[in-house]
């Protein structure tokens, strides 16, 4: 049998970062099977429904690696499918014509609320004769739900899980205007696509029930169920926008890389021993729902950062430039030139041992690619002293021919430090200050080194001028 998984997003914001997870999750299950990973937009709701946030998903999940198999479904183009599938049930006795109007149903349920019950529905027109059937009332079509039993989830990984058959109502297939029910798309969907596991949050595990005894009264076998923990704050509730970013772009312009969020996501609800750091390919190759634990999980911002810090670490130094470059571009407002990103690409293995994410990498290495005269933070003008501006002035004369090797640069600043009774640290923090315009950075003689005797001599000159 070969694994169909999909990953089924309903179209009304972001990529929540709890579908992103559900996505990994049914993507590393296809894949470690060799099997099929579907998307299907579930845009049946066409008031919520809106192309920016299919836009959205498409570019959530682009971003994060998740390829999907074939080409998108989107569900509201197959309302006449799920329309047949409930007359289908009606021809076979399974369904009904339910004639309770809207203000009826309320009134049954106040009135249930009233009295304290909780069940409020009554099944009248199950099996009424259709001669006193009202003429003037447009029908919904619901399902003859069994009444007695049991309805049994055999959940991959919450186990077991049981609810007795008279705690649910008839639920509706087809609304009266024809449209049909999530319940409905979803299982006729999840039937023709061939979906053989649905892996989903546990807030959909009451509608698993549902969807469990349409598929028995369409006699077709349902799929395996897999519904995993939500993804909780660090103060247990729900994760909300009272937590932080929910949207998965959000994280992207945080200056996460994808690698190190999927990462996070994958350990955020499974396990593979005390390891934390998967390749992809290590990550499809262990994937199970065995070791996907059942408490929910939460989600710990310092963590991913801490874990993004390393994938920067260990990302290339050309894809971090690429990476950075509309980033520093936006900041100095026009493109890179080559020079610039000859520079970059020098001194990322230094800057890329700090940052934590790409908007920090961006911030420390504004500096090799803002056109002078640089920006001075407080700090680094207050470093610019009449002190440090004197240091400037003769370190400029004897640094205009020596020669140019981080090496060279560091002896030429010692032996000016020794010979006016200096530390190496008074000499380096103005010129630190005069060419970052910062008062932390790499080291500063490798820093000119890149920046190349003309660049490093003008940006001494503006420091020494604009003072
Ligand atoms: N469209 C549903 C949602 O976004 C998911 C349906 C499903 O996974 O079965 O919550």
């Amino acid at each position: 049998m070969q694994v169909v998984t999909r990953f089924a997003p309903s179209p009304t914001g972001f990529l929540h970062i709890g579908g992103a997870r559900t996505a990994l999750f049914n993507w590393l299950f296809a894949r470690h099977h060799g099997g099929r990973f579907q998307l299907r937009i579930e845009d049946t709701d066409r008031e919520r429904s809106k192309p920016e946030a299919v836009e959205a998903i498409f570019d959530g999940l682009r971003w994060l690696g998740l390829d999907w198999d074939g080409e998108v479904l989107f569900q509201f183009s197959r309302a006449d499918r799920h329309a047949e599938v409930a007359r289908q049930l009606l021809a076979a006795g399974k369904a009904y014509y339910c004639y309770w109007t809207p203000e009826e149903l309320t009134a049954m349920r106040e009135a249930a609320r009233a009295e304290g019950r909780s069940g409020y529905f009554d099944p009248k027109w199950r099996d009424a004769d259709p001669a006193t059937v009202p003429q003037d009332v447009p029908p919904v079509i619901r399902l003859k739900s069994p009444r007695d039993g049991e309805t049994v989830v055999q959940d991959l990984i919450q186990g077991e899980v049981r609810t007795a058959n008279a705690q649910m109502d008839d639920m509706v297939l087809l609304r009266a205007d024809g449209t049909p029910t999530y319940m409905l798309a979803v299982v006729v969907d999840d039937h023709d696509m061939g979906v053989t596991h649905v892996i989903r949050g546990d807030d959909h595990l009451t509608n698993t029930f549902r969807q469990l005894q349409l598929y028995q009264a369409l006699d077709w076998t349902p799929p395996a169920f897999a519904h995993q923990s939500l993804i909780h704050g660090p103060d247990g509730k729900k994760m909300s926008k009272r937590h932080g970013a929910v949207g998965a772009e959000v994280y992207r312009d945080m200056g996460f890389l994808p690698e190190a969020m999927r990462n996070y996501l994958l350990r955020l609800g499974w396990s593979h021993g005390d390891d934390e750091i998967f390749s992809t390919e290590q990550a499809i190759e262990w994937f199970n729902l065995e070791n996907v634990g059942r408490a929910a999980a939460r989600f710990d911002m310092e963590k991913l950062t801490v874990l993004n810090g390393h994938y920067i670490r260990h990302t290339e130094d050309h894809r971090l430039v690429d990476l950075l470059a509309p980033r520093l571009a936006a900041q100095i407002g026009g493109p890179l030139d080559d020079t610039a990103r000859a520079r970059l690409l020098r001194g990322m293995p230094s800057l890329k041992e700090r940052a934590k994410t790409l908007v920090e990498l961006a911030e420390s290495a504004l500096f090799y690619v803002q056109p002078r005269p640089l920006m001075m933070t407080d700090k680094a003008t207050k470093i610019l002293d009449a002190a440090g501006l004197n240091v400037l002035k003769h370190l400029s004369e004897s640094l205009a021919d020596c020669p140019w090797t981080r090496d060279d640069l560091e002896a030429e600043a010692r032996q000016f430090a020794e010979k006016n009774d200096l530390k190496l640290g008074k000499a380096a923090q103005p010129l630190r200050a005069a060419l970052t315009g910062t008062n932390v950075s790499p080291p500063i003689f490798e820093v000119m080194e890149i920046l190349g005797r003309e660049e490093v001599l003008a940006r001494l000159e503006d420091a020494r001028g604009a003072t």
